[in-house]
């Protein structure tokens, strides 16, 4: 269940060298940010509605960049990402936000293989989180904590989303999308899963039978 995870990134877990990591990766986006800012041109004539009206939910998985997946550029959809993509109260907010307000009419929702939602329960988090706050380390046994001090049981009041069947979720949460009361029935939810292994996205044909604008 849990090969496919590259172990020496997750269980960076001493403090000193994620603070140094973390400095350096300041420096980093700063610089970065100071080069696109150098050649940023005609993009600062944008309006605020996005020009291509639609919008992406999908994961915040660090391999997914929904700008190269789907060809876009600054200005042309609004993407929302959260843990897992789900259609969660937040995400839905904004959905709702970006048509009443800005205009999208098509709405994706794009899960994907090998989802970090798929690796956990609200149980194993949960558990986890009240034993210690800092980062936990994987191998194929699960999960267990590195360090047991100053956990919370906040987390018992916090449903994660977590993913049993990709599949499933995306159904689900197309589903939850369009049967809201605030999401008019002419807006088409396409469902759509991304593989991290081709970069391709595939159709799940009953999500977006689901979503289908009527
Ligand atoms: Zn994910």
């Amino acid at each position: 269940m849990f090969s496919r995870y590259k172990f020496e990134k997750i269980n960076m877990n001493n403090k000193e060298l994620l603070q140094q990591e973390n400095s350096k990766v300041h420096q980093e986006v700063i610089e970065a940010n100071a080069t696109y800012a150098e050649s940023f041109g005609e993009k600062s004539n944008l309006a605020l509605p996005p020009s291509r009206k639609f919008a992406i939910l999908t994961c915040m998985d660090a391999r997914l960049d929904p700008a190269k997946y789907a060809g876009l550029s600054e200005g042309d959809a609004h993407v929302i990402r959260n843990a897992g993509g789900r259609a969660s109260d937040d995400a839905i907010r904004s959905l709702v936000i970006s048509h009443k307000l800005l205009g999208t009419a098509e709405w994706f929702v794009i899960h994907h293989t090998d989802c970090g939602m798929e690796y956990f329960t609200d149980e194993i988090i949960r558990d986890l989180l009240a034993k210690s706050l800092s980062t936990a380390s994987v191998d194929e046994n699960g999960w267990k904590n590195v360090t047991e001090e100053g956990g919370s049981n906040e987390a018992k009041h916090i449903s994660f989303l977590t993913i049993s069947n990709q599949t499933e979720s995306i159904i689900d949460d197309v589903k939850r999308i369009k049967s809201h009361p605030l999401v008019p029935s002419y807006i088409p939810v396409y469902g759509y899963i991304y593989d991290v292994k081709s970069g391709k996205l595939i159709e799940i044909p009953e999500a977006t039978k689901v979503g289908r604008a009527n």
